[in-house]
């Protein structure tokens, strides 16, 4: 058990030096000079885009460290990146990822923050090639920026009037795995050190139902540990992740696109679990489907009727609606059709 305050800034950066440089991912043959100089040097590869992307986790704003371990920490910042690099159309290949952290901070969580870090890059093929370290006054900071290349770029403002709108994957899951994270953090009568399924036995008392953990733990996962989807190998016209909601993101590249769009709420796909604890809780499993966030699905335009053979291993994800000359409608399960707003998660308020 060893601060950092201890360890010191020199002997942390060694450790993370030796970590990273044992990982190989496939971007490593980009990477000329890696941790140790005073800039990373890399080359992408010729004729390709390059797509650079990042994204910042504060504790108390993003996370609660009362639900993440540490692993879960740097596995999620490198999912929430690598979705956005996915969403361009593009790999991730280099990572540079800066942390602040109290200095009485346990040197072991740090690592594990790492870890999880190493772990998550090795996955998407991308390698650790930089970033910084810092104290902090009041909690964790991780931010990470990640370097991708595309062949073609995929941006949010293609859509075309005709193409199908898609998803990869059932939508609020994440949503409903930290209203169950919030519910098993509340003080409830067990011993010090429940498992989780002591703390959902006790809380079914008050739910006046019970839950499995095998129902809970892929909703769970899902919110602390994503894993960002690739797109669908076929034609695409617009597309981006859906970190904050499906209709506050739809609402996104209607925009960005100068078009409208209708969906289909009985086409929007919805998990066995999602569906069971969300009823179980009291929620309505729909409303965190359209308005639950970092689900990091990908969300995309194209032609409808495209031959199977063009679609590559991933048929093509989920027909949910359809893109329309103007005005976003949902069309419920009676047929009938309503306007709807941009709700979803927006940082600052409103
Ligand atoms: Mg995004």
């Amino acid at each position: 058990m060893r601060p950092l305050r201890q360890l010191g800034e020199l002997a942390l950066l060694d450790w993370i030096r030796k970590r990273a440089g044992g990982e190989k991912g496939a971007g490593g043959k980009n990477l000329l000079v890696g941790i140790g100089d005073d800039a990373a040097a890399f080359r992408l590869t010729p004729g390709k885009a390059a797509l650079a992307t990042s994204d910042m986790m504060v504790e108390g704003v993003h996370f609660d460290t009362r639900y993440y371990t540490p692993y879960q920490l740097g596995f999620k910042i490198v999912s929430v990146n690598a979705s956005d690099i996915y969403a361009m159309g593009g790999v991730p290949r280099l990572a540079l990822f800066t942390l602040a952290a109290p200095p009485e901070t346990e040197t072991g969580f740090i690592k594990k923050i790492f870890e999880g870090v190493l772990a998550a890059l090795g996955l998407y093929g991308a390698r650790l090639a930089g970033g910084d370290l810092s104290a902090s006054h009041s909690g964790l900071v991780l931010d990470m920026t990640v370097i991708g290349e595309a062949d073609g770029v995929i941006k949010r403002s293609g859509a075309r009037v005709g193409d199908g709108v898609f998803v990869t994957g059932p939508l609020g899951d994440s949503a409903c795995g930290l209203a169950l994270l919030k519910e098993m953090a509340e003080p409830v009568a067990v011993e010090k050190g429940a498992s989780a399924r002591d703390k959902l036995k006790r809380l079914s008392r008050k739910w006046r139902s019970s839950l499995q953990w095998e129902t809970v733990k892929p909703l769970v996962v899902r919110h602390l540990m994503p894993v960002a989807k690739r797109p669908p190998g076929r034609v695409l016209t617009a597309m981006l992740d859906i970190s904050d909601g499906l209709l506050l993101d739809v609402s996104r590249l209607c925009k960005e696109s100068g078009v409208g769009v209708r969906i289909y709420e009985d086409k929007i796909p919805v998990s066995g679990p999602m569906r069971r604890a969300a009823e179980t809780l009291g929620l309505d499993p729909l409303a965190l489907a359209k308005t639950g966030g970092e689900d990091y699905e990908l969300l995309y335009t194209a032609p409808q009727g495209q031959k199977r053979k063009n679609m590559g291993k991933n048929k093509g994800g989920i027909l949910i609606g359809e893109v329309i000359p103007a005005g976003r409608y949902m069309v419920d399960a009676a047929g009938k059709m309503k306007r709807f707003k941009a709700q979803g998660y927006e940082h600052f308020g409103k």
